[in-house]
């Protein structure tokens, strides 16, 4: 049988949801794609040469952490002939800039910078003078040559000054000479420089010496501060915080690994700071950046107000302390690379929806076919065992109950007769010289005759009795509930219809009937046996005659 064809419709509504999931992938994969090629590359601006100072944002970079963002960043290195790293971000020609704390006084003055993370929680800054100069407090420092370069660079020494009410008139200030050579020299009595650098040249030196450190008198000020602009803020905040993250995941990268990270700035960075200096350098930022008590980054309001209040009061800046857009928060509403990863997520769900979907629908119809297609099967296969029986149980030429049905409505009747009691009667009948009928007439119309001839009995028997072809042009009446007396009433009546009329219009036949009860313990055969004896007797006695079953009537004929 073929199966019932996928109706149109139903196939174009697959395809149509085909085409727009492949359509909406593609589209995904575009907006990602534009994302990823989006991303540009960004210039760091240091605040000084190479050193590990920096070291976070090298490491963030070697090992990939920048390039994991989809950031390829360019790392430029400060120093002296320099222009400022805040200049040069406000210029638009770095994307990130390292600054000092004085990035507040920038802001104060309306430059739109951002402060993104503060890597020293404390300023390097310090004096440092010789062992043997007789300076020990800042106090100290009046009347002697002290370096110091102009503010803000300079803003945690003055501040200490103020602190300790040091006017500047009563110092012989000097211009930073960036040479630690002068206080060997005694070119000056106090050297401003960095708490992780200068130290390490004048341990080399063996030259002993002491430091002034602003932080010992109250004045603790973030330092490196990583910073941006405003408006590349706005644009792409994404692009933002993934170089923030990258940055502090390189910051601590490097801190817990300094021996390697060392060993890299020297080679890759800074090879003129030897490997010691490097260590050195490392080991005091380290004691800065604090990063066992301080999250990497972290900025306080309240530090940043009192590092603008103390500006404020030095008159390096002017105007109210404004941190609102200072201090960056994480901007995630913008950020489309989150986005498209959220709606690629989404409809890569919707797409396996839709294919387990459409499997499922496939399936369901499926099966659905199967199920049909079975019963269909299941139906012809019961149509033809009909068919089968049929053919078995009926006899082709009559119409009436085969010898094989027979035997089995018997073999009930004789089971209920035996169970209740009934009576259960069999009359034999067989047509008479009915060789010369198919002699005379010819086959076809003996066989008419037979078939009108079972028609007419067939007629006029009632409907509990079973009117079967024996074989040729022999019939069995099977009759439940009828005794041998009433048997051989409807035995005669029918002979008597039978020869009334014709059949098949001018063919006069008779037929002999032999009539025997069921006699408990008796099968089928017997009883038929029985039966057919009376046949043959009515036979011998001349034929159109009915003959009852007896015992005495076994005897044998003369
Ligand atoms: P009797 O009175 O002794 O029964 O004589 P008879 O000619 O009927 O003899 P018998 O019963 O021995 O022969 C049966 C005949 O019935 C033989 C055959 O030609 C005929 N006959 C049997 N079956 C069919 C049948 O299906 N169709 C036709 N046309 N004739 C059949
Ligand atoms: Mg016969
Ligand atoms: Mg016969």
């Amino acid at each position: 049988m073929p199966l019932p064809v996928q109706t149109p419709p139903a196939r174009l509504g697959h395809t149509a949801l085909r085409l727009i999931l492949a359509l909406l992938l593609t589209v995904v994969q575009w907006l990602c794609l534009a994302e990823a090629m989006a991303a540009e590359k960004v210039r760091l601006q240091l605040r000084w040469l190479h050193q590990f100072q920096f070291a976070g944002y090298y490491l963030a970079l070697e090992k990939g952490f920048y390039a994991q963002a989809g950031l390829e960043v360019e790392i430029r290195p400060g120093g002296p002939g320099t222009p400022k790293p805040i200049d040069l971000l406000l210029a638009g020609d770095v994307d990130f800039a390292i600054a000092n704390s004085g990035l507040i006084i920038a802001r104060m003055q309306g430059q739109p910078v951002v402060a993104l993370a503060a890597i020293m929680q404390s300023s390097p800054i310090v004096w440092i003078v010789r062992a043997d100069s007789g300076i020990y407090t800042p106090q100290d420092l009046a009347g002697k040559r002290v370096m110091l370069m102009p503010a803000p660079e300079s803003a945690e020494l003055r501040i200490t000054l103020a602190h300790e009410g040091i006017d500047l008139s009563r110092l012989e200030v000097q211009q930073t000479s960036f040479n630690p050579q002068d206080l060997l020299d005694g070119h000056t009595d106090a050297y401003d420089g960095y708490i992780s650098n200068e130290p390490f040249w004048l341990q080399q030196h063996k030259v002993p010496y002491r430091l002034i450190n602003p932080r010992e008198y109250g004045v603790n000020f973030y330092n490196d501060v990583l910073t941006t602009r405003e408006a590349l803020l706005q644009q792409r905040p994404a692009q933002v915080e993934a170089f923030i993250q990258a940055s502090l995941q390189g910051w601590q990268y490097a801190l817990e690994n300094i021996e390697e990270s060392v060993q890299l700035i020297h080679q890759r960075y800074a090879p003129d700071k030897s490997l010691e200096h490097l260590r050195f350098e490392a080991e005091q930022l380290k004691k800065l950046i604090m990063p066992e008590l301080v999250q990497l980054g972290h900025m306080n309001p309240g530090r940043w107000h009192a590092i603008a209040q103390s500006y404020l009061d030095l008159g390096m800046a002017e105007g109210p302390i404004e941190l609102d857009g200072f201090l960056y928060t994480r901007q995630a509403a913008t950020d489309h690379g989150l986005l498209y990863q959220v709606l690629a997520g989404a409809l890569l769900a919707l797409l396996l929806l839709g294919a387990v979907a459409l499997r499922f629908a496939r399936l369901t119809r499926r099966l659905r076919l199967e199920v049909m297609r079975r019963r269909q099967a299941e139906q012809e296969l019961r149509n033809s065992n009909l068919q089968l029986e049929h053919l078995a149980n009926t006899d082709r030429l009559t119409g009436q109950w085969s010898r094989l049905k027979l035997e089995e409505l018997a073999d009930n009747e004789i089971k209920r007769a035996e169970r209740y009691g009934f009576p259960l009667a069999l009359v034999f009948l067989d047509i008479d010289h009915f060789k010369s009928v198919n002699d005379q007439y010819g086959h076809d119309v003996g066989d008419r005759v037979l078939s009108g001839m079972a028609q007419r009995i067939k007629a006029h028997l009632r409907d509990s009795d079973s009117l079967c072809r024996w074989g040729g042009e022999e019939f069995i009446v099977l009759m439940p509930h009828t005794d041998l007396e009433q048997a051989c009433l409807i035995a005669e009546k029918l002979r008597t219809l039978l020869a009334a009329e014709p059949l098949s219009g001018t063919i006069s036949v008779t037929g002999s009937f032999g009539v025997a009860q069921w006699q408990p313990g008796q099968g089928l055969g017997e009883l038929v046996h029985c039966a057919d004896l009376m046949l043959y007797r009515a036979k011998k006695l001349g034929r159109n005659r009915v003959e009852r079953f007896s015992p005495s009537s076994i005897r044998p004929l003369v």
